[in-house]
């Protein structure tokens, strides 16, 4: 049984990092639907046992101020509705922003299968990030370090079970 994974959050946070990580070099586009999928970027993942593809919501860089609360949650729906669960990062060096809340929102109301990942957090500056995340209501966040590598045979664990 093979899955499909969508990394969401705000700009920044890491998403693409993660995923160059998770996917190494074989990434493709997604194009089925224009001026939506195609700043969606899918590639396939091995994780211990477990292989499955993932999706980065990778269209968000550009976007001005203006435009960018439209596009994400356009993008994040998108990215919701094609994936089995979703990997919802935040910043843990930054902690919980206004803007990860409306991301919360958006996934609470997709009715969304939802991981949470404080992400950058390795070392110490993402602890409090870490203990913020809890008060998003979305279960039990995973620390990770996608630069780094960390928190990934977490992520693992948490994954075999619902994959
Ligand atoms: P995206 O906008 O969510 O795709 O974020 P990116 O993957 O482009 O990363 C945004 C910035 O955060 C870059 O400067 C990355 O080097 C940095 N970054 C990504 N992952 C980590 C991490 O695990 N730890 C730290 N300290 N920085 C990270
Ligand atoms: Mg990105």
């Amino acid at each position: 049984m093979t899955f499909t994974l969508a990394i969401v959050g705000r700009p920044n946070v890491g998403k693409s990092t993660l995923f160059n990580r998770l996917v190494g070099k074989k990434l493709a586009l997604v194009d089925d639907q224009p001026g939506v999928t195609r700043d969606l970027r899918e590639g396939a993942a091995r994780l211990g046992d477990l292989k499955f593809t993932v999706i980065d919501s990778a269209g968000l860089e550009d976007a001005t101020d203006d435009s960018l609360q439209g596009r994400m949650r356009r993008l994040t729906e998108r990215a919701v509705e094609m994936a089995d669960i979703c990997l919802f990062l935040i910043d843990a060096r930054v902690g919980v922003t206004p803007v990860d809340e409306v991301f919360a929102d958006i996934l609470r109301r997709k009715n969304a299968h939802v991981i949470v990942a404080a992400n950058k957090s390795e070392g110490k500056a993402g602890d409090a990030g870490y203990l913020e995340a809890f008060s998003l209501g979305l279960g039990e966040p995973v620390r990770l370090s996608g630069e780094h590598g960390e928190g990934i045979t977490d992520l693992l664990q948490v994954l075999m079970p619902i994959a």
